[in-house]
């Protein structure tokens, strides 16, 4: 069976473990079936997935033009603390801004690798977590707009990590943490203008199960441009990323804009 689109990155649902979907335009595959089995990916061309011409990908999925001009991929959004909507400013389009802005937005702690801390609009729990690969999760602040969660963030960035290290998340190389204790510490390491928002009660820890049946040793990632044609067994399924059982990692995500055909 083949299945051909441009990909984006899968869509969730969280479980026992958790279920993955590739989305193409026709129809859509759950990745969860195709665990232990061989599937082939090859590189077609490329599509923007903001304009939709066939062109080449700057970012995120988006062509040069589209990453300078869409309010969809503005700088608030990988970093919230410069979010304006609240003042009424506008970065590229101020209706669209308010939108996603002016929305009940999560600080949280989550470990996928070492702690981080991040920021995600309320609408995108648990999504966020898993496209990141956390093996647990804690909230820690609900907030109403992007940018009271940004200052957030920013504060407590001296204390904890934002990135999260991919191949460590990948080998399932992850320290133990105790993210309610974690959480009690934090308290006074948030701004003034937030400390009302914090979740003192709520101590609902989540936990991911990822399918996996065996985590790489080593990882190397496959990148469409150098290697388009990829034959492989899926080992499987973490963060956005397909595990393969030579070691082979695919970042779905870093891939988004990219048509491929994908044989099963
Ligand atoms: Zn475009």
């Amino acid at each position: 069976m083949q299945y051909q689109g441009v990909l984006t990155k899968m869509q969730t649902e969280l479980g026992s473990p958790i279920q993955y979907y590739l989305v193409f335009e026709d129809n859509f595959l759950n990745v969860n079936q195709l665990l232990d089995k061989e599937i082939e990916i090859n590189f077609v061309g490329t599509q923007c997935l903001n304009c939709g011409k066939k062109k080449k990908i700057y970012r995120q999925g988006f062509c040069y033009e589209c990453f300078y001009s869409s309010p969809a991929v503005g700088d608030w959004i990988m970093r919230p603390e410069l979010s304006t909507a609240h003042l009424g400013i506008a970065d590229r389009d101020l209706e669209y801004e308010s939108k996603a802005q002016l929305q009940p937005h999560i600080v949280y702690l989550a470990s996928a690798s070492e702690i981080k801390v991040g920021v995600t609009r309320k609408a995108q729990i648990p999504t966020r977590w898993i496209d990141q690969g956390a093996s647990q999760a804690i909230a820690i602040v609900e907030v109403p707009n992007r940018y009271l969660a940004g200052i957030t963030e920013v504060a407590l960035k001296d204390h904890y990590t934002d990135k999260t290290n991919w191949r460590k998340m990948l080998q399932n190389s992850v320290e133990s943490f105790d993210l309610i204790a974690e959480k009690a510490k934090i308290e006074s390491l948030i701004p003034q203008e937030v400390r009302d928002y914090f979740y003192a009660e709520k101590n609902d820890v989540y936990e991911l199960q990822y399918p996996v049946l065996t985590y790489p040793a080593k990882v190397n990632s496959l990148n469409l441009d150098k290697t388009p044609s990829f034959s492989g067994k899926l080992t499987g399924i973490k963060g956005q990323y397909l595990l393969f059982e030579n070691g082979t990692v695919f970042n779905v995500r870093g891939s988004e804009g990219y048509v491929v055909t994908i044989d099963v």
